[in-house]
């Protein structure tokens, strides 16, 4: 197998759509097969398999009975509680089908939306796979978000009924979420009316609402042993809505299909991540992602593998823990990002060394540049293959993977996600002319519709927000814009450059963050880096550098801080160029990011602008924004 053959395997996804999604098709199981498999008479909708009916319970679940009942489905592992339950695929059943008949109690019918809030428990799966057991659409908003967040995901959706758990834990801290249930929904302007909790017996002060909350509990022991047929859809029915990270701004409620999104997935589980049923993978993620819907959830368990559901930090109870469950339980894939292993990569080597990993063929790294750095330190301390892939929530799976039928054995390129995935028709656009641009040169990384299947098929009732969004980038109507900045290699290769809202415009010289950033990250006493455009009266904008130190006691003297500043700035020149010099280069403990993860550099940027720093409704930790603050204001 070589680049060439993958070429091949891509051309035909995309010369021959039909055919191509018509043999992936067959790896899911089809209640009545579909009319056509591509119906894109209103461009830029379009609609996979329509005619066709299946569910995704169906597949993630029934259809494994025969064959695998007795094989683990879910391995739940909680650092937070101390808990680990296994799961196999007839438990699970039984576990869905008790969510499922309670839903039904409740008078959720298919269409019905519904609300999932839910710290990393099993119980959080099973409402997912009983809402689509019954054709009920949920959307899962991440457990641990502030009322006001989870009060305008409630507004949207308008569900009939809301999940939620008397708590969480983070850390060892117990967050609580029932009090921030109750204040969104006195807030929200269309409350469900009854409100489900998952009682884990964590907060013992918890108050029900008598007349909407219920203990799923006493509902399951009315339902025991119920068993709910499979509701039939069709398969451009919605499945799920979940929202972007809100990086770049409001956060886009993204609309799913049923019967597309169950072939892609299941086929990335094959082509892209390279797993055989039986086998284990592990996706440290949370569910109230997409990682984690389509890689903790659906995608392992449609395709018959056990799926490792993990509820905890990875440095808690020491910096060993995921190695630790990549050697229990014989782990063959694994999937993260790239902060979880940067995080990892600031702790003490040994951890790393100290369990059998040798079970662990491919280490996936998604939702954020991964720097060649972290690339080489993860595959060089776990001898595996570390796999960047890129992607975003809007299409649901990779768009741009180093894993794909052909490379198994090609040489990974650090920096590079890889080649397009088959059925991403993918080309990059000159931002001002609109016309392709060649290998070599940065453009904005485009897709040419229709998206493949498993794509979103609209913003969640805003078919006219879909369109606006994704489709009015460009000249050519056709093209959906993923807002990132790419370059392609003669062999190929793509290579993210960051976000093109980002971009950093000194004296005409356009530079991308992701350049300036991997060259801060280079020098061996920064442990993380963050470069954002500042407003200047001569050159339009320059560089300001937000810089984590690895050792903070470097800071303590002055001549410590100044030869810091000063080799961070000269590092820059000497990678990216002089005219990436940072103007400025503050030290801070610690980077606003997303509860995803992400760098939130528009935040960054507009304190270094001193503007209001926006919708910060999806920010992790309220205190590093603030540091950012203090140290932008009191420059040194
Ligand atoms: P919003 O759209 O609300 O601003 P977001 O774009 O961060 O938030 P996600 O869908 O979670 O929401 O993230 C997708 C984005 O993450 C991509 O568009 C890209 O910018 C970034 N990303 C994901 N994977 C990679 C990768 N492998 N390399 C570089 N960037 C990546
Ligand atoms: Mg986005």
């Amino acid at each position: 197998m070589s680049v060439r053959e993958y070429r091949e395997f891509h051309r035909r996804s995309i010369e021959d759509r039909e055919g191509f999604w018509a043999e992936q098709a067959r790896l899911v199981d089809w209640k009545r097969p579909w009319e056509s498999v591509l119906d894109f008479s209103r461009p830029p909708f379009a609609r996979w398999f329509p005619g066709g009916q299946t569910n995704l319970c169906h597949n993630a679940v029934d259809r494994h009975l025969e064959e695998r009942g007795d094989q683990r489905a879910l391995i739940y592992v909680s650092t937070e509680t101390g808990e680990e339950r296994t799961y196999t695929y007839r438990q699970l059943y039984a576990e869905v089908n008790a969510f499922a008949a309670v839903l039904r109690g409740l008078g959720v019918e298919r269409g019905d939306r519904v609300v999932i809030y839910m710290p990393m428990m099993p119980e959080a799966i099973f409402a997912m796979l009983g809402c689509v057991r019954i054709g009920a659409i949920h959307s899962v908003v991440f457990g641990g978000f502030a009322a006001d967040n989870l009060a305008r995901r409630v507004d949207d959706a308008r569900p009939k009924v809301l999940i939620t758990a008397d708590a969480g834990m983070r850390g060892g801290n117990v967050i609580r979420y029932k009090p921030l249930v109750d204040r969104a929904l006195d807030v929200a302007s269309r409350p469900p009316e009854r409100v489900v909790i998952c009682d884990r017996g964590i907060d013992r002060e918890m108050r029900p609402v008598s007349g909407r909350d219920l203990d799923y509990a006493d509902l399951r022991s009315e339902h025991e042993g119920e068993e709910v047929p499979v509701e039939w859809v069709d398969s451009t029915h919605p499945s799920y809505i979940l929202y972007t990270s809100g990086t770049t701004g409001t956060p886009k409620g993204v609309q799913r299909d049923t019967g597309g999104h169950a072939v892609a997935l299941t086929a990335s589980m094959r082509h892209i991540f390279a797993t055989n049923p039986g086998e284990t993978m592990f996706t440290a993620s949370d569910i109230g992602w997409v990682v984690g819907h389509s890689y903790i959830v659906y995608g392992p368990l449609m395709y018959g593998l056990t799926s490792i559901v993990y509820e905890g930090l990875p440095i808690r109870p020491d910096p060993g823990i995921w190695w630790k469950i990549v050697q229990d339980y014989g782990v063959s894939t694994m999937f993260t990002s790239p902060t979880a292993i940067r995080a990892l990569r600031k702790q003490d080597p040994q951890y790393m060394r100290r369990y059998d990993t040798s079970s662990l063929r491919n280490l996936f790294l998604a939702g954020e540049p991964l720097d060649e750095p972290t690339s080489r330190w993860a595959s060089a301390s776990l001898g595996v293959t570390v796999r960047d892939n890129y992607w975003q929530t809007e299409t649901g799976w990779p768009i741009l993977s180093s894993m794909l039928p052909g490379l198994e054995d090609e040489p990974v390129v650090p920096g590079s996600a890889g080649f397009p995935c088959y059925g991403y028709d993918v080309c990059l656009m000159h931002e001002q002319t609109g016309e392709e641009v060649g290998p070599g040169e940065r453009g904005i990384l485009a897709i040419r519709a229709p998206l493949p299947p498993g794509c979103m098929s609209t913003v969640w009732g805003d078919d006219r927000r879909f369109v606006e969004t994704y489709f009015s980038d460009f000249p050519d109507r056709n093209l959906y814009s993923t807002f990132d900045w790419g370059v392609r290699r003669e062999d190929g290769r793509y290579f993210i450059m960051g976000r093109s809202d980002d971009v950093i415009n000194v004296a005409g010289h356009r530079l991308g963050t992701r350049e300036i950033e991997e060259a801060m990250s280079d020098h061996p006493e920064v442990a993380e880096a963050a470069a954002v455009g500042v407003a200047d009266e001569y050159k339009g904008q320059v560089v300001y550098a937000f810089v984590v130190p690895k050792d903070s006691r470097r800071l303590e003297t002055e001549a410590g801080r100044e030869e810091l500043d000063r080799s961070v700035r000269e590092i820059v020149a000497q990678k990216v160029g002089p005219i990436a010099r940072p103007a400025a280069v503050y030290f801070v403990e610690a980077l606003p990011k997303t509860r995803s993860g992400k760098l939130l550099r528009r935040g960054i940027q507009a304190l270094a602008e001193s503007r209001d720093p926006g919708d910060l409704s999806t920010l992790e930790d309220p205190a590093a924004l603030e540091a950012v603050r203090s140290a932008a204001q009191n420059p040194e």
